[in-house]
């Protein structure tokens, strides 16, 4: 049965097929690249956010598919939980080329459809994985640590009124920090226990 919530998730993914204007469309044609909306439960309880695709995510579509995806689901599963269970998505939905950081302008354009995103699916707890996702996210809900790094704000859960009720925000390292930094995923599966707790 299709619900409410997947036609309007639809009407995400098309709009942002369409996306001419984004100065990344071009590079995602070219590239024979697909978008990357997001994938999971359309009535999870957690959201994970993270910055933008890589190549293996813009090659299948899918989020989190790669090396730092496979460590994701290990944390994922870390919790008892599985992929299945959870909403994974980025805040911008093309890939920036040679994996650069998004910059201020896609940020802009690709947010707001996160925003609608985070309103189809009301998420009890946002986690957001890494420093671009905890700064969107951090400022979207206009809190007094956006301006904190993510070296202190890591596993910590911040209260916030959603226009859908309150929810918890839980910032997370980038699952790819533990590709350069093996000792990080302990911080990550530490971090993933706050998570747990929230559900
Ligand atoms: N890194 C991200 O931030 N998002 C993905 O989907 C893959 C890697």
């Amino acid at each position: 049965m299709t619900t409410d919530k997947t036609a309007r998730l639809k009407e995400i993914r098309d709009e942002i097929i369409n996306l001419k204007e984004s100065p990344l469309y071009e590079y995602r044609t070219k590239n024979k690249y697909c978008p990357v909306i997001g994938e999971g439960n359309h009535f999870a309880k957690i959201m994970f956010i993270g910055e933008a695709p890589g190549q293996k995510e813009a090659e299948s579509g899918r989020p989190f598919c790669g090396a730092a995806g496979k460590i994701l689901d290990d944390l994922i599963e870390s919790i008892g939980l599985k992929r299945g269970d959870v909403y994974i998505t980025n805040v911008v939905k093309d890939r920036p080329p040679n994996n650069r950081d998004p910059n201020p302008i896609e940020i802009a354009l690709y947010s707001p459809f996160l925003e609608r995103q985070i309103e189809i699916i009301k998420p009890e707890v946002i986690a957001t994985l890494g420093r671009f996702s905890t700064k969107f996210i951090l400022e979207k809900f206009e809190m007094p640590e956006k301006d904190q790094s993510i070296t202190i704000l890591h596993g910590k859960a911040l209260d916030v009124i959603a226009t859908y009720g309150p929810i918890k925000i839980v910032p997370l390292y980038h699952p790819a920090v533990v590709l350069y930094n093996s000792s990080s995923r302990k911080v990550l599966e530490e971090d993933f226990e706050v998570v747990k707790k929230m559900i």
